[in-house]
């Protein structure tokens, strides 16, 4: 009876040591990346972003999205401006004139037909946050899971409309998140821009480690100088998020791609070039 047990209680080591669980997943992760332009714009007054520093002064803004190819499906990051305003000649200006008037030289529909990716084959996705250049194509993709802070779901928008449509398919995170269950493709919870803000630490097989940071920080000079935005939702936060990312770079010795920031996003390969 006592080497049945034995038995048993070997199998069961077996079964659950970690070293068995990778086996299991040795197959790649993350296969490649792709940077997606997903806007161009003017900021009015980019002290609105640096109080205190470079007050008047315009500054040129870019947005990106990011396309994800994992061994187990696509996943898509942020969604950026909306592609009706490729349509509009002047862009989309801002209510405040401060705030960045945003142009669309490519639509995001555009850039995925050309890497024979149909809307529909996309599964999962996430958005770093509820701002118009982020969620302006979410509906392009109702199928598709949505991976979102419960914070910034449950955040009322104007007149206390809902931030995303009721029916578009969600999961709603309290924190970090392993997509896809192999460590790599981790959704990162940075508040402080907004509620439920957050960040994607994605594992390339060649590149190595990136943090894409969403609006945790939106240009290089900020995040040399922890610059906080007055128009965030916390600073606290904020301020706590930026050392998690820090963290995080030195502990993954990851690079931080900040999704706003221009003299970046000249020196990245764009779609339909990929990291791998
Ligand atoms: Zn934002």
């Amino acid at each position: 009876m006592n080497r049945v047990i034995g038995l048993v209680a070997a199998l069961a080591s077996v079964v659950l040591s970690p070293d068995f669980g990778h086996a299991q997943l040795s197959k790649p992760g993350v296969e490649k990346l792709y940077v997606l332009n997903c806007g161009e714009g003017v900021a009015g007054d980019i002290s609105r972003w640096s109080p205190g520093v470079n007050e008047g002064k315009s500054m040129d803004f870019v947005d990106n999205c990011y396309l994800i190819k994992h061994a187990q499906g696509w996943f898509l990051w942020d969604t950026g401006v909306p592609d009706a305003v490729a349509a509009m000649p002047n862009g989309l200006a801002p209510a405040d004139p401060k705030a960045v008037l945003w142009h669309r030289p490519k639509t995001l529909a555009a850039q995925l037909d050309q890497l024979g990716v149909k809307p529909s084959d996309i599964k999962t996705m996430a958005v770093s946050h509820t701002h118009g250049d982020h969620i302006g194509n979410v509906e392009m993709f109702p199928a598709a899971m949505l991976y979102v802070q419960k914070a910034e779901y449950d955040w009322p928008g104007a007149n206390n409309a809902p931030r995303f449509k009721p029916e578009h398919p969600v999961t709603k995170l309290e924190g970090d998140r392993d997509v896809f269950g192999d460590g790599s493709v981790t959704i990162l919870s940075t508040p402080g821009h907004t509620p439920g803000h957050q960040s994607l630490l994605v594992k390339l097989p060649r590149t190595g480690a990136v943090v894409l940071s969403g609006d945790a920080v939106h240009f290089k000079g900020n995040w040399d100088n922890r610059g906080v935005p007055s128009i965030n939702f916390n600073k606290d936060q904020t301020l706590a998020s930026m050392q998690k990312v820090s963290d995080t770079l030195t502990k993954e010795k990851a690079q931080l791609w900040i999704n706003h920031d221009k003299a970046q996003r000249d020196s990245l390969k764009m779609s339909p070039e990929f990291y791998d």
